[in-house]
């Protein structure tokens, strides 16, 4: 099949990661449009930020990094409203960013598949394809939510959401709801259903590992992100970020845990059609279920390439493809945050530099 048209460098994904690494792109001299192409699927700027809950809120559980060369134009997070939505506050910001540096993000297009041409590349979107050398895959994990199967997860008659779907804690009035997770998200949904939901139930697969700071530590964070970085270069599944570093019982969460609020169940054994039943018996009345239970990387558009291991994992160093040099993944693993993600733009595009 012939291209539509040929750019050297296609990013795909305009979060974070993407723009990030289109910053550096643009810094190395090459042009926006021209020499490299963003593709974001989204409606509007803010990569997966715009599609977050309208109560979420930026402030001591979500910190954003600033993105590279923005606090010089003084457009700093640390400025941010902080009573204004997290995904207004993103959008409004990457936008801004976008306009600034001209880095032309055509949107929406949808990547559908990237699958080798030669010795180079074809990316197929919903409008056209695009020959290519390189592939920076920046599409996060927000389109691919994670739901673990328990016994009877059919045979439950309320409704099973994952917090990709959640949009208000008022969705969930007089119900009863169970939340399933041990992260912030679990934490958030249950400090906001209190005294909306007629009963209100948490679970976690895990003991919560609370840390007495009302901030991450920062050792256990770096220690996380080593851990990733560790399961990304062998090709493995990434580990949950969460288990690796705790969490932060900042005063709100101390109240809850003290009201008796935030005190987390083990895992049910099983789910029937009304609610959750534990192995001693005892049972939940549950009308929704929110799965609070993560991500995964989003990398079906890249099954062609055959790039999964037979491990599980992609092998993944320094934001580059172990098995093929013309993709880089950045976002992925150790750069799975925000800061992560902003740093991987320099990194992966001194890489692209090198080879082009
Ligand atoms: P995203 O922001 O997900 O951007 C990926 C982009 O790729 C999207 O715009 C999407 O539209 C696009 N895309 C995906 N697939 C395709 C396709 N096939 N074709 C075209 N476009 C595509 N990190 C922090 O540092 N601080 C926090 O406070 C924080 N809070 C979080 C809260 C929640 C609920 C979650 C789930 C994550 C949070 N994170 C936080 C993690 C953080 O969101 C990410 O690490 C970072 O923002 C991800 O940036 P990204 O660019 O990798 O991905």
């Amino acid at each position: 099949m012939r291209s539509d048209r040929d750019v050297p460098v296609v990013v795909i994904g305009a979060g974070q990661a993407g723009l990030a690494v289109a910053y550096y792109l643009h810094r190395f001299e090459l042009t926006a449009g021209q020499d490299f192409v963003v593709l974001d699927r989204g409606p509007d700027a803010g990569g997966a930020w715009q599609h977050r809950w309208q109560s979420l809120r930026l402030g001591s559980a979500h910190r954003v990094h600033d993105l590279p060369g923005m606090a010089e134009l003084g457009l700093s997070f640390e400025t941010a409203e902080r009573d204004v939505p997290a995904r207004a506050v993103v959008s409004n910001y990457y936008r801004r960013y976008e306009e600034h540096f001209q880095l032309a993000v055509e949107r929406p297009v949808r990547v559908r598949s990237v699958v080798n041409s030669g010795a180079d590349l074809q990316v197929h979107t919903d409008s056209g394809s695009i020959g290519t050398r390189f592939v920076v895959n920046a599409t996060g994990t927000w389109g691919a939510p994670f739901i673990p199967h328990y016994p009877g997860a059919m045979a439950f008659a309320g409704r099973h959401l994952h917090t990709a779907d959640y949009v208000s804690a008022e969705d969930y009035r007089d119900k009863n709801v169970l939340v399933v997770g041990g992260g912030t998200s679990a934490i958030g949904f249950m400090l906001e259903l209190e005294g909306v939901a007629a009963n209100l139930n948490w679970v976690s697969r895990r003991p919560i590992d609370w840390i007495d700071t009302e901030l991450l530590d920062v050792e256990a964070a770096a220690a996380a992100v080593a851990a990733q970085d560790r399961a990304a270069r062998a090709g493995h599944p990434l580990p949950s970020i969460v288990s690796g570093t705790g969490v932060p019982k900042t005063r709100r969460i101390a109240a809850g845990i003290n009201r008796g609020l935030l005190v987390a169940k083990p895992m049910f054994s099983v789910l029937e059609p009304g609610g959750a039943r534990w192995s001693d018996g005892s049972f939940v009345p549950a009308d929704a279920i929110i799965w609070a239970t993560g991500f995964r990387p989003e990398l079906r558009h890249l099954a062609p390439l055959k790039l999964r291991e037979s491990a599980g994992g992609v092998t993944v160093a320094s934001g580059a493809s172990w098995t093929d040099p013309r993709i880089f993944l950045a976002g992925y693993g150790p750069q799975a945050s925000t800061i992560g993600a902003s740093r991987a733009g320099r990194t992966i595009a001194r890489q692209i530099m090198a080879l082009l």
